[in-house]
């Protein structure tokens, strides 16, 4: 499955993810440059939702944000966290407007308490850039106009 073998990058498909399909759960590897042919899941046939942050779990975190071909931003958040609730909005917008560029992923810290402590969360919400398996840079709380600059910095 992978092409990455020896170091060489398959720089024919560099946006390739592998996300869960929202509907039946089945991971589907997907191009997020033909994000706008809706693709649909392999399984139940479904469309694959891509304009929206897409959920990952403690299960699928590596497959799918580590494993990535793109860059991803990773919220960190919980249901009962209020500042939270106004990082969502931005967090809905980039992921519409990065469409094809970049994943957004959204992980409930208290579904996947071992992501948060891998990457040391502390307070809610937390977000992280991600860009080959790597942590590239976070931001702490509700700052839209640091996450832009670093959306656009990891997308340029
Ligand atoms: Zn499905």
């Amino acid at each position: 499955m992978s092409s990455e073998e020896g170091g060489v990058t398959d720089v024919g498909n560099p946006t390739s993810v592998t996300l869960r399909c929202s509907f039946c759960g089945t991971l589907n590897k997907v191009d997020l440059r033909r994000a706008a042919d809706r693709p649909k899941c392999g399984d139940c046939t479904k469309p694959m939702l891509l304009d929206r942050p897409v959920k990952v779990g403690q299960d699928d975190f590596d497959r799918t944000v580590l494993e990535s071909d793109a860059p991803v931003l990773v919220d960190f958040y919980a249901d009962w966290c209020a500042p939270c609730k106004m990082v969502a909005p931005l967090i809905d917008e980039i992921a519409h407007d990065q469409i094809g560029k970049m994943l957004v992923a959204k992980v409930d810290t208290d579904a996947a308490p071992d992501v948060a402590m891998r990457y040391s969360i502390r307070s809610i919400p937390t977000l992280i850039v991600f860009d080959g398996g790597e942590e590239l840079e976070r931001s702490m709380g509700f700052e839209p106009e640091r996450v832009r600059a670093l959306v656009d910095k990891v997308v340029a």
